[in-house]
């Protein structure tokens, strides 16, 4: 099976596990992954990540010109900021999933990192998780928003909205973006008890065992 191809199924293959988990519903959410040659698969607009074909996938160039498939997701303008800032970034994985996207409609003193690091698997997969201001829909001052955050971050919470999770490959960002959600998860059961996050010793002890 071709590169293109294999990536084609996998993004209707993973659309429908994250939709059967209930990450994502009716039309929200997006997926992507970048091609050897520049080119980017994403998922079509108004399409739902449950009922996903092959032929459907939108492939546009690294501009965003259409090339394949249907149109893109409304929301492509900003996996493409992601790729451009991040040389490395083979996939993207964007949600409305519930609990991630309770933490991005409340107040955060500090918006560099706005879930404590729980566990070691939150640490290592998500890292810092820096909140981006709020943007109306389709308001293209989010991709030079996105952009300018994730020069220092591959994960990130766009205010009342929902996280971006960028990684090598879409398995891995998938992963991450699960990681994320269990970890959101957690913070709202644990709630006003007293936690014990990860100290700032473990986390660099951990940067040093598993260097990004
Ligand atoms: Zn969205």
């Amino acid at each position: 099976m071709s590169e293109e191809a294999d990536l084609r199924s996998k993004i209707v293959r993973l659309g429908a596990l994250l939709y059967n988990r209930q990450l994502a519903h009716g039309s929200a959410g997006n997926l992507s992954a970048r091609l050897a040659d520049g080119s980017i698969l994403v998922t079509p607009t108004n399409s739902c990540l449950g009922m996903l074909h092959p032929d459907q996938v939108s492939r546009v160039s690294a501009a965003g010109e259409l090339l394949d498939g249907d149109p893109p997701s409304k929301e492509a303008f900003f996996h493409l900021a992601m790729y451009e800032e991040r040389p490395r970034t083979g996939a993207v994985v964007h949600l409305h999933s519930t609990y991630a996207v309770a933490v991005s409609c409340m107040c955060h003193d500090c918006t560099d990192d706005v879930l404590p690091p729980l566990t070691a698997y939150h640490a290592m997969r998500v890292g810092k998780l820096p909140l981006v201001d709020y943007y109306r829909p389709g308001d293209r001052a989010l991709a030079d928003a996105v952009r300018k955050t994730a020069r220092n971050a591959h994960s990130m919470l766009l205010a009342n909205h929902g996280p971006i999770v960028s990684a090598k490959s879409l398995e891995q960002a998938i992963y991450t973006y699960e990681e994320l959600e269990e970890t959101a998860k957690l913070f709202f059961i644990l709630g006003d008890r007293p936690t014990r996050p990860l100290s700032a010793q473990a986390l660099a002890e951990l940067n040093a065992a598993f260097p990004s």
